[in-house]
């Protein structure tokens, strides 16, 4: 069996790609909101719901930096997120020039506990910034009602959850704005970008702050250089015709792994919120880390790269080393805990069926004989 890696990007047909490149390149428009960045951000806002207005960005991260400026906040207020997340959550809060608080997370979902955020905010607290961890949504209406009861300014980093959506609405639909990546690690992807779900209301406010703050030629208002270029915009659409049929092969593979792996002793599935589709991004297994270990170097050992959880965002080694996990009832946090607990299998259009049952198989061996030596 070829090595099987836990990410690959998809790849688009490179005649296609060629294809809408030579449309920019004869177009003269490189960026600046050209014809095929106008076509993409269309594409993407038939994904959401009318009412919501998508606007392309750079980058994931410029993506939550422009949703986090959208809320004004002031310099130096709190942001309360999740320990459990990539870097760029945390690092995009302290680049606002605001300070990030984190609060524990859920048990099952491993989002951010709402009970605990409640215990973290502080007359300082302007913001919440949970994460749909793994493409499982968090706790929206619970997360919603703090907001409003606190006037606290609710961006979700969705970067994860793209294609997901929760009790029948696209994921990007809930809180005041929610920042998604389209890198190469993501499902879609463009190279390089991201994009941020608004209400269509604010949708110009986040277009003039990704061009500079500009209106009319002047600076009127906080900006920056935040557009994506039609290149990037480019590889998106070149991508759209695949998609179908890549989301496909994830659900086929995702219930080839549930069959397989669901009812064994110590084994858990990272569970999704009831209400949630599954995320076509992550499969997500719960292991005890030792457990987690063996199997993680099981599949090494047949070419199969699965990937760890996150290095948690605070704590020892970190650059917020000092920043505690607040929690509901004040006692020891859990996400220390599970976080480590984490292991995604590969999920992706070139794993075959074949693949897949072998994970399956390797994974079913070696928690079994973890479970025999106990
Ligand atoms: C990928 C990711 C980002 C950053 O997106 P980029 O496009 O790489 O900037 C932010 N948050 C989370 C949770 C991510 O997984």
């Amino acid at each position: 069996m070829p090595p099987i890696v836990f990410g690959a990007p998809m790849i688009p047909d490179p005649a296609l790609l060629a294809a809408l490149t030579a449309e920019a390149l004869g177009s003269g428009w490189l960026s600046n909101g050209g014809a095929l960045h106008m076509r993409l951000e269309q594409a993407l806002s038939g994904q959401e719901r009318a009412g919501d207005a998508v606007s392309l960005t750079s980058s994931g991260t410029m993506a939550l930096l422009l949703a986090l400026g959208l809320g004004d906040l002031p310099p130096g207020a709190e942001v309360i997120t999740s320990p459990l997340s990539f870097a760029a959550t945390a690092q995009a809060i302290a680049w606002c020039g605001l300070r990030p608080v984190f609060a524990d997370v859920e048990p099952d979902t491993l989002t951010l506990c709402p009970r605990a955020v409640r215990a973290a905010i502080t007359p300082r607290t302007a913001a919440i910034l949970p994460v749909h961890f793994l493409g499982v949504p968090c706790d929206v209406k619970a997360l919603a009602a703090l907001a409003r009861e606190y006037g606290l300014w609710l961006v979700y980093d969705a970067a994860q959850a793209y294609g997901v959506s929760f009790n029948g609405r696209p994921i990007g639909n809930y809180g005041d704005a929610s920042a998604f990546s389209l890198h190469p690690t993501k499902v879609l992807h463009t190279g390089e970008g991201g994009y941020v779900v608004t209400r269509r209301k604010q949708a110009a406010a986040l277009r003039r702050m990704r061009n500079f703050g500009l209106e009319g030629g002047r600076a009127v208002g906080r900006g920056l250089n935040g557009k994506m270029s039609e290149v990037n915009a480019a590889m998106g659409l070149a991508l759209l015709p695949d998609l179908a049929a890549e989301l496909a092969a994830r659900a086929a593979l995702r219930a080839t792994y549930d069959a397989g792996l669901g009812g064994i002793a110590g084994l858990r599935l990272h569970a999704t919120r009831s209400g949630a589709s599954a995320s076509p991004g992550y499969y997500a297994l719960r292991l005890a880390p030792d457990l987690r270990a063996r199997v993680f170097h099981a599949l090494a050992a047949a070419g199969i790269l699965a990937r760890d959880h996150f290095p948690l965002l605070c704590g020892a080694g970190t650059f917020w080393a000092d920043a505690p996990i607040m929690t509901a009832e004040g006692g020891a946090p859990l996400a220390p805990e599970l976080g480590p607990e984490v292991l995604c299998l590969p999920l992706h259009g070139r794993v075959t069926q074949d693949a897949a049952a072998a994970i399956v198989r390797i994974v079913r061996q070696s928690v079994g004989q973890a479970g025999g030596m106990a």
